[in-house]
């Protein structure tokens, strides 16, 4: 049996790292770089990397309207650290003229743990992936400033909001594909089965 066909957005960021964790649940997992690749995919992880270069890679590209359009008909997406600032509606701090895919009703503020704590390993209680603690690798991360009210706080690093859901939708501000975490990977992939 093979697993559904789930695409990494594969314009910039750590791309390999997300294949690998999919391909380790059972997922037929492939790179997304054109329309007609985004179309023979049932879910769409958007990698870590740097948010402002996948956002301008992916409109020379054509990849923005089909994604934007993927997203409002229900494809389960799930973004990580540079993929959560293109998943959020609304971007603080973001470069001039930065654009996001948009889907969840969040507000992200870039780069938010400051240049002091450019990376940091922790331990993050979150329920809804089970009991045992998730080892969360922040690199350069943003935080969900706010959040609208159909948005669920999955986890929290002290106050802030690092981890949330909307339908389909899942995004964290932190990178579980590089510290062997694949608890949120199976969210995603339960997500696209259940569509
Ligand atoms: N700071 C990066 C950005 O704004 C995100 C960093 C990451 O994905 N590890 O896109």
């Amino acid at each position: 049996m093979t697993g559904p066909r789930v695409g990494v957005l594969a314009l910039q960021g750590d791309v390999r790292e997300h294949l690998r964790v999919l391909r380790e649940l059972g997922a037929d997992a492939v790179p997304v770089r054109r329309p007609d690749e985004l179309d023979a995919v049932a879910g769409l992880v958007l990698p870590g990397g740097e948010s402002s270069v996948i956002d301008k890679l992916s409109r020379a590209f054509g990849m923005q309207a089909p994604i934007r359009a993927a997203i409002a008909a229900g494809l389960p997406v799930y973004g990580t650290c540079a993929g959560l600032i293109l998943l959020a509606d609304r971007i603080e701090g973001g470069i001039e003229g930065q654009e996001s895919f948009g889907g969840l009703d969040v507000t992200v503020r870039r780069n938010a743990f400051g240049s002091q704590t450019e990376s940091f390993e922790t331990e993050l209680d979150v329920p809804a992936v089970g009991p045992d603690p998730v080892r969360a690798t922040f690199i350069r991360a943003p935080v969900v400033a706010s959040v609208g009210p159909s948005v669920e706080v999955l986890a929290r690093v002290g106050d802030d909001i690092v981890a949330v859901r909307q339908g389909a939708l899942l995004g964290t501000a932190f990178h579980p594909e590089i510290s062997g975490e694949v608890r949120f990977h199976r969210l995603f992939l339960e997500a696209v089965a259940g569509r």
